[in-house]
């Protein structure tokens, strides 16, 4: 098992955010709020918040990243051994139709999971050689997508754009590569 472990650190750092979101929002304040905004739809569902949802919830809350499941799990397991996978996967999904989580994209081929409650927002440029993903937002391409939408007669609800290339740092690389 070390070696899985091991595995899922790497993994982790790959798919680390490079800009990280305000401070602000970020608070202890806001993660109050989304443990309540969590319990009250578990409650409407008929489910109670037990220690180990807290645990997972509470895991998930604390880290502005883009997490996959598996990288959470590894993160509660560090806190208590007895969580299985399969409460992790469940919390991710109970966490997603709450709307504090929200699946992305970062080409990498796993699912991944970032904050929704409370935080604005935001488009991402992902590099396809290190991984590294930064959030980023232009309000001309904001404008353009609702204009393109009601070309075609539709009303916007919402929208994920993930950018895919070679971020500067591997870009450099590249050319120091191809100067030698
Ligand atoms: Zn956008
Ligand atoms: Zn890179
Ligand atoms: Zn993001």
């Amino acid at each position: 098992m070390v070696g899985t472990s091991k595995k899922i650190k790497a993994a982790s750092e790959k798919g680390s955010v490079a800009a990280k979101k305000e401070k602000s929002k970020a608070g202890a304040g806001l993660n109050k709020e989304e443990r309540q905004v969590f319990e009250e739809h578990i409650a409407a569902r008929g489910f109670r918040m037990t220690r180990q949802r807290g645990l997972i919830l509470d895991m998930f809350l604390k880290k502005e990243d883009h997490l996959s499941p598996e990288e959470l799990y590894f993160l509660v397991k560090t806190k208590d051994r007895t969580v299985g996978r399969a409460t992790v996967y469940r919390m991710l999904r109970l966490m997603k139709e709450a709307d504090l989580a929200r699946q992305v994209n970062l080409g990498d081929g796993l699912a991944r999971y970032e904050h929704k409650y409370g935080h604005a927002h935001h488009d991402h440029l992902i590099c396809l050689r290190c991984g590294k993903a930064i959030e980023v937002v232009d309000a001309d391409i904001e404008a353009l997508q609702e204009k393109l939408a009601r070309k075609h007669g539709y009303s916007l609800t919402g929208h994920q754009m993930d950018l895919f290339g070679l971020c500067p740092g591997c870009l450099e690389k590249e050319k120091e590569k191809s100067s030698k």
